[in-house]
């Protein structure tokens, strides 16, 4: 069962300045990590302060108008709240990032494990932005909005599983991962850990396809092939329908 802490319960300082130009219906939620090496705070009593410094880093080192996430989230499955719902975030690294997708911070590094109680406490900010803060169904990694390794392999596999999605997902034989929320598109080439989850299954159902995780002209050439074999929408786009088609749709 999440907590979920206020800025007053983790001691936040005031913000400097904020503002509510975010359209995440048009995007969602990009999964963070705080960086390299082990930060997970084996106590809980000690993450409270983890989030006040990762404020005092983001306000006095990087000079911004608050602490850069939406939401933090750590390993005992308590969801602190940074710039909250219906606030532009200065995490996910780039103009589109920022304006159409929040920012959920897991407090891991690198070499943490990924912890059941953190994957809840991921869901349930998710599921808080979808309810009320307007998010669409979308999930990604910020490596998805500019060149990082952020939010490191264990969780951006998650993202791409459907594993985060707070709606299920999870996948299994019969039993498609839930639809990421990205549509893959050409041109331009569509990168999401998603798209590797697709192609891969696409080459389990003998299609010729290289697992690479970029959507590209062979990609779409093959996603047309399957649309028009399946009767589905031709349109060269793997979105909900022909996503669960990929699972679903017999051989
Ligand atoms: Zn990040
Ligand atoms: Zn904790």
């Amino acid at each position: 069962m999440t907590t979920f802490v206020s800025r007053s319960g983790w001691g936040a300082r005031a913000w400097t300045n904020r503002s509510t130009n975010i359209t995440p219906q048009n995007g969602g939620v990009a999964v963070h990590y705080v960086g390299a090496g082990s930060v997970a705070r084996q106590d809980h009593a000690d993450c409270a302060a983890q989030v006040r410094g990762i404020q005092n880093q983001h306000m006095d080192g990087n000079g911004w108008a608050d602490i850069a996430y939406t939401y933090l989230v750590c390993v005992h499955d308590h969801v602190f709240t940074g710039r909250g719902t219906n606030t532009r975030t200065a995490a996910n690294g780039s103009n589109s990032g920022n304006q159409d997708w929040y920012a959920v911070c897991a407090l891991i590094g690198s070499s943490d494990s990924v912890p059941t109680a953190l994957v809840n406490g991921i869901r349930s900010a998710i599921e808080t932005l979808r309810a009320t803060g307007n998010a669409a169904n979308g999930i990604t990694g910020h490596r998805d909005h500019v060149a990082t390794s952020c939010p490191g392999e264990i969780l951006y596999g998650m993202v791409g599983d459907g594993s985060l999605d707070p709606g299920g997902g999870g996948g299994g034989p019969g039993n498609p991962p839930g639809w990421p929320g990205v549509y893959f598109r050409y041109p331009p080439i569509t990168r999401h850990a998603s798209v590797s989850t697709w192609q891969g299954r696409m080459s389990e159902r003998g299609w010729s396809i290289t697992v690479d995780g970029a959507y590209g002209q062979a990609s779409k050439d093959v996603c047309l092939a399957f649309q028009r074999e399946k009767g589905l929408t031709a349109d060269g786009v793997v979105g909900p329908a022909t996503w669960n088609a990929a699972w679903t749709a017999p051989l």
